[in-house]
């Protein structure tokens, strides 16, 4: 597919032409040249009325800042800017959303998994409850497709009473059991023997989403810096002062653990929404307690297409989950075009710069098809040998690892690790593109002070 820019607002860019794209800085406020950078920075943040202490690497104050223009730090910005706040994003690439938030399933999820008073279920449900409102008021490209759970196995029809009792917990209210028999009326090609439908389940464009996240920031005072990356802080006279360089610099120092910021950042809040990097960045905060940060693990989720083929499926078909994740399930996208996975791989830890810098291994193994066949002919008998293409993929911060219970959303601020102004996401995997507008309410009611 030929790529296009996701600086059109064109509708009809797709999650893997945005993911292919060559990013390249669409605001005028990025911050392109090295020699510029803690000029541009500094000025950013002095036409904001804030004040520089000056002397060695240049200190500067500033009212609210978050770390990554993912989905949620995006949100969490707009949030706080249309509170009045006066806020600067930080981010290490050169736009937004090149992170998880670019590589992912784009599935609003209803709220159905997750264990019923945890932060992943009350803000899944809250979060797709906004996100509909805000995609309906904005054009944003979305579609409620709804979606099927399927047990494919007598065997599993108790699994899925499960989920439907969880869901109703959740405050799922649309839930309805199904007969396999109905759900392959609905569905010619799904084999089932039991199915749950979900009818608020849907899809979003999640790259028109986050540049409409970016226009109303920014139409709010926020200033977004690209090519900026936070490499560590300080905490002094009970705040965290950042320590800040230009993308460029680390890459130069690649390999080295530490190089010297070229600006310093005292804010009043500061969220870190940094995703894959959160808790190694949180790591490099001196005098934030290490109790305080949970064990990481990486779970990369590769997709596979399917090739030369009209979409089989008119709804999102999911599997009973699996250990690390939802099971290789059907998405569409808006296109209508069909996607399997993602599978679950657990990878090694990486290192704080590659993730900084998000060097990170995307590719996607040719070979693991062979395991994706079976899963999918358990729903998907008809699938065709050697229809299955290579896609994308995507990698999970998670906070549990294999064979461990999934752990919750870590929403971390003073009340925890006791510094004042400090907010810590942690383990923001799914569902954190349905919840980021939920996150960013959440925050401001609870941190804005
Ligand atoms: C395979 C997969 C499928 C998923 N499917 C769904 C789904 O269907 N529905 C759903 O709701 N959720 C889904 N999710 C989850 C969702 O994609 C994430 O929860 C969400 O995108 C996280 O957004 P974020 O802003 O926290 O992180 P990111 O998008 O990763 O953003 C973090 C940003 O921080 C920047 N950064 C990192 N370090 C630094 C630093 N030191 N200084 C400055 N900037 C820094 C990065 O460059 C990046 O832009 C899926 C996730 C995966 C992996």
């Amino acid at each position: 597919m030929k790529p296009k820019s996701i600086f059109s607002t064109s509708s009809t860019e797709d999650n893997e032409t945005a993911r292919n794209r060559e990013h390249k800085p669409m605001l005028s406020k990025a911050f392109r040249k090295a020699g510029e950078f803690a000029t541009a920075t500094a000025n950013a943040i002095a036409r904001r009325n804030l004040v520089s202490s000056g002397g060695g690497v240049s200190t500067e104050t500033a009212d609210v800042v978050v770390i990554g223009a993912g989905v949620v730090g995006l949100a969490v910005a707009r949030e706080f800017a249309l509170k009045g706040r006066d806020v600067l994003v930080v981010e290490a690439a050169t736009t937004f959303g090149t992170g998880t938030s670019s590589r992912n399933s784009e599935v609003i999820h209803a709220g159905i998994y997750y264990p019923p008073q945890s932060l992943k279920a009350v803000l899944c449900v809250r979060g797709r409850e906004l996100l509909y409102k805000y995609c309906s008021d904005r054009g944003i490209p979305h579609k409620q497709l709804g979606k099927l759970i399927v047990a494919t196995r007598v065997s599993e029809i108790s699994k899925l009473e499960q989920i439907l009792k969880r869901g109703i917990e959740n405050g799922v209210e649309d839930l309805r059991m199904a007969e396999g028999s109905l759900a392959m009326e609905m569905e010619p090609e799904l084999h089932c023997v039991k199915a749950l439908l979900s009818p608020s389940s849907g899809i979003v464009d999640s790259h028109a989403f986050m540049l409409s996240l970016v226009g109303d920031a920014e139409n709010f005072g926020t200033t977004i810096s690209y090519n900026t990356i936070v490499i560590g802080g300080q905490v002094e006279d009970n705040s965290l002062h950042l320590q800040v360089s230009e993308s460029k610099d680390l890459e130069n120092h690649a390999g080295e653990s530490t190089t010297q910021p070229q600006l310093v950042i005292i804010p009043k809040i500061v969220i870190n929404s940094a995703g894959l990097s959160a808790l190694h960045l949180a790591k490099r905060f001196q005098g934030l307690n290490h109790r305080f940060i949970p064990a990481s693990y990486f779970a990369r989720g590769c997709y596979f297409t399917l090739s030369n083929t009209k979409s089989p499926f008119s709804h999102l078909i999911y599997p009973i989950p699996e250990d690390g994740g939802l099971g290789v399930h059907v998405t569409l996208d808006l296109n209508g075009q069909v996607k399997f996975g993602p599978d679950v791989e657990w990878i090694d830890d990486v290192d704080d710069i590659s993730s900084f810098l998000n060097r990170l291994d995307y590719s996607v193994n040719a070979e693991r098809s062979s395991r994706f066949y079976p899963e999918i002919r358990k729903y998907f008998p008809n699938l065709r040998d050697g229809s299955l293409e290579p896609g994308y993929s995507g990698i999970r911060p998670k906070l549990s690892g294999r064979g461990q219970l999934a752990s919750d959303f870590v929403i971390q601020g003073e009340n925890i690790h006791g510094i004042p102004g400090l907010v810590n996401l942690f383990g923001i995997e799914s569902p954190g593109l349905t919840s980021s507008l939920a996150i960013a309410e959440y925050l401001v009611s609870k941190f804005a002070g």
